[in-house]
């Protein structure tokens, strides 16, 4: 393949989407402020890109996009917590999850929770964990490591976080 050359295979569908809530805590100059518990439709598209493989293709569409949907189906429907927040914490049991952060406190059944290991539930550390875990399952199944990885995760229309590893 000359060298100037890179191919780049792209999914992103109606059903690569999640309806889930969260909330984050922003750091102002004036302090830091907790949001309000609210949700998104959060649409999830991954591009792959690299050199061709024996079958002359970058990666294999269906291995990508039926792993998204295995990652992304679980999130739906569901809270959003961040257990690596140095304020937030996340007390999960059996039955309910209690959340605190200074005086607030929510409690959640824990079955409609979702504990994520990050510092926020930002769409762009929401699009490190898709990538990462992506990865991991896709290693698990004996497919050769992605050359380039890309996630981009849309939390509102029009407004997008993007995640890359080489
Ligand atoms: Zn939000």
């Amino acid at each position: 393949m000359p060298s100037s050359e890179r191919f780049h295979v792209r999914v992103t569908k109606d059903h690569l989407v999640f309806s889930a809530g969260h909330f984050i805590t922003i750091d102002l100059p004036t302090g830091e402020i907790c949001e309000r518990l609210h949700g998104h439709n959060w649409r999830v598209a991954v591009e792959v890109s690299g050199p061709l493989d024996r079958n002359q293709y970058v990666f294999d569409f269906i291995a990508l996009r039926d792993n998204l949907q295995a990652i992304l189906d679980p999130l739906d429907h569901r809270m959003l917590l961040p257990t690596l927040h140095p304020s937030i914490r996340v007390e999960s049991g059996p039955l309910e999850t209690e959340v605190r952060y200074t005086s607030r406190r929510w409690v959640f059944p824990s079955d409609e929770c979702v504990l994520l290991p990050v510092e926020q539930t930002t769409a762009e550390l929401i699009a490190r964990w898709i990538g990462q875990t992506l990865d991991d399952r896709l290693i698990r199944q004996g497919w050769p490591r992605i050359p380039h990885l890309r996630i981009e995760v849309e939390e509102n229309f029009g407004q997008w976080a993007i995640w890359e590893r080489q």
